[in-house]
């Protein structure tokens, strides 16, 4: 079944609004070329959401937050709900991404209670996943991916699953100018498409997997290319108009 690729750019903490706004009116344009081939999104920091909101009207690129907590609200000083993420215009949120897991305590299970939060408020989850280093030499990659994916997704019907997307994104690969080669990617993607598959039978097939970690304008089309690897979660080259364009362009 033909997965349309999804190409979602994580500003993490980057751009005031106005700077915010000034990336998506270079965005426009080249994106809008993609549009209806590629579907697009940008999470900017939380203070930018309302801005980014107005400046994406009329085009194709679809809102996303960078996390989200799980309360519905009340004394969590400092944490955003998904009733809130909504309100200010998200259709996607990420969650999980290993910069959470590895400097803010994120695990397994405040991932499943943020991805059912966002399911709650209609927002589709980004779901990240991804070995370190260390994992990787010890041989530890699928076992590690494999215990995200379903700590991530336990419980979820068949019919909520298809709504989600995976972000693999080996750890060593995040803003280090290493990419994983396209084999290691496709060797990881497909080892989470069996697994979807497991967890939700045929719709494993239309659960767009993206890959992550020093995505650029000249390894993206390689790593897109791959049968299992349907779109990208770009980090660093996302702050620029033109790289992000070209990698939406190679998907
Ligand atoms: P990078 O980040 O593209 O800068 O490596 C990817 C990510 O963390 O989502």
């Amino acid at each position: 079944m033909a997965r349309i690729p999804f190409v979602c750019g994580n500003w993490k903490m980057h751009k005031t609004a106005a700077e915010a706004v000034a990336l998506v009116n270079e965005l426009r344009d080249g994106v809008g070329e993609a549009a209806g081939r590629v579907q697009v999104a940008v999470a900017p920091p939380f203070t930018a959401l309302h801005a980014v909101k107005q400046a994406i009207g009329g085009t194709r690129i679809e809102l996303a937050a960078q996390d989200v907590h799980w309360e519905a609200q009340g004394a969590f000083t400092g944490e955003i709900s998904a009733a809130m993420l909504a309100d200010a215009g998200c259709t996607h949120g990420i969650v999980g991404h290993s910069e959470r897991r590895q400097l803010f305590g994120e695990t397994d299970e405040t991932v499943r209670k943020k991805v059912g939060a966002l399911l709650g408020a209609g927002i589709r989850p980004i779901v990240c996943v991804g070995e370190t280093l260390g994992e990787r030499e010890a041989n530890r990659t699928l076992e590690v991916v494999e215990r995200q994916v379903r700590g991530g997704l336990a419980g979820l019907s068949a019919e909520v699953l298809a709504g989600i997307t995976v972000a693999y994104e080996p750890v060593w690969a995040i803003g280090t100018g290493k990419t994983a080669t396209s084999a290691q990617a496709q060797e990881v993607h497909a080892a989470i498409r069996k697994l979807l598959r497991e967890l939700g039978g045929s719709v494993a097939d239309q659960i767009r997997i993206q890959y992550g970690g020093s995505v650029k304008p000249e390894n993206a089309r390689e790593l897109m290319s791959q049968p299992d690897v349907d779109g990208a979660l770009v980090g660093g080259a996302s702050l620029k108009a033109k790289d992000f364009i070209a990698i939406v362009k190679g998907a």
